[in-house]
């Protein structure tokens, strides 16, 4: 199958509302997929999920042989509330082994966050060569609630596009392969799965009030991001934009982009730097 990147990367003009967030783009179709498109689906994300468990462990190996070599991945996803960040990270990212994941939350900044550069706790959350890093929203809610939600005037949120794009780019010349990712849902959508969380129960401590201050100023949001995915679409970094109404859909393609992705890096295991032979005849002797 050609690189299935194309479909999800944005492009200069970006135009979130052009991108159906219902749509399933590169999903095959029935004869492929069968009757139930959701289950095919998911289990393709579990059979893609052990290859993606098999380039994490190469990842790691290579970097604990020769840890000057040593690569990272890091990925980045935002999405508005309710998006699915968690559920990609538990469904895609749950199929490598936790000991290789280095996950990290972002929310509102603490007082000593807030007294330094705010890349100072994004480069401290950094993977270490070896792991794959995630980012559960990241340095972008600097340019997207900070601005909509006016936590600091234009003058300081505007420079922070090229900051950002310095920043990644010197990421990537150190070895973190850099991979963005929206998950891009309708306002509907966003409804209904806020409305899951208040009519049951168990859910209530999911829902947060301030989601709803959020959803009040969504065209403000995708404007925000239209801006930083536009701005900051680089070949060292790029974004991408998976629509995300279908959980099986947006789990599908993120497993196919994180698969892409390591492909790109042509891992291979590390060669024994010893004589196995030889270890082997030692071993067999001993008893
Ligand atoms: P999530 O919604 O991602 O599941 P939370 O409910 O803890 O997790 O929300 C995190 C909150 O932190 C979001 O409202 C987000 O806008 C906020 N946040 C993250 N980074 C910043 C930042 N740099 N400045 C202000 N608020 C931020």
């Amino acid at each position: 199958m050609s690189d299935m990147r194309s479909l999800w990367r944005v492009g200069p003009d970006v135009d979130l509302g052009a991108i159906d967030p219902r749509s399933t783009p590169g999903l095959p179709g029935r004869k492929v997929t069968g009757d139930d498109p959701k289950l095919w689906a998911r289990a393709e994300v579990e059979r893609i999920g052990a290859e993606l468990a098999t380039q994490q462990e190469m990842l790691f190996a290579q970097a604990t042989v020769e840890p000057q070599l040593g690569r990272s991945v890091l990925l980045v996803l935002q999405a508005m509330d309710c998006g699915g960040k968690d559920g990609a990270i538990k469904r895609v990212a749950g199929t490598m082994d936790p000991l290789g994941l280095q996950i990290k939350a972002f929310g509102p900044p603490t007082p000593e966050e807030l007294q330094h550069d705010f890349l100072w706790r994004i480069r401290k959350a950094l993977p270490p060569a070896g792991y794959v890093g995630v980012f559960n929203r990241s340095h972008y809610e600097d340019v997207l609630v900070v601005r909509v939600n006016e936590l600091a005037p234009e003058s300081v949120w505007r420079p922070r596009y090229k900051k950002i794009n310095d920043f990644e780019r010197k990421l990537a010349g150190a070895g973190t392969t850099v991979v963005k990712v929206m998950l891009h849902i309708s306002r509907a959508e966003q409804r209904e799965r806020l409305m899951q969380r208040l009519v049951n129960p168990d859910k209530h401590w999911k829902f947060n009030p301030a989601d709803l201050d959020a959803r009040a100023k969504w065209d403000d949001y995708q404007a925000a991001y239209t801006e930083a995915l536009a701005t900051c679409n680089t070949d060292d970094a790029p974004w991408y934009v998976l629509p995300a109404d279908r959980k099986w859909y947006r789990d599908w393609a993120l497993a196919h982009l994180l698969r892409a992705t390591f492909t790109d890096l042509k891992l291979t295991y590390p060669q024994a730097d010893y004589d196995v032979t030889a270890q082997r005849s030692r071993l067999e002797a001993d008893g």
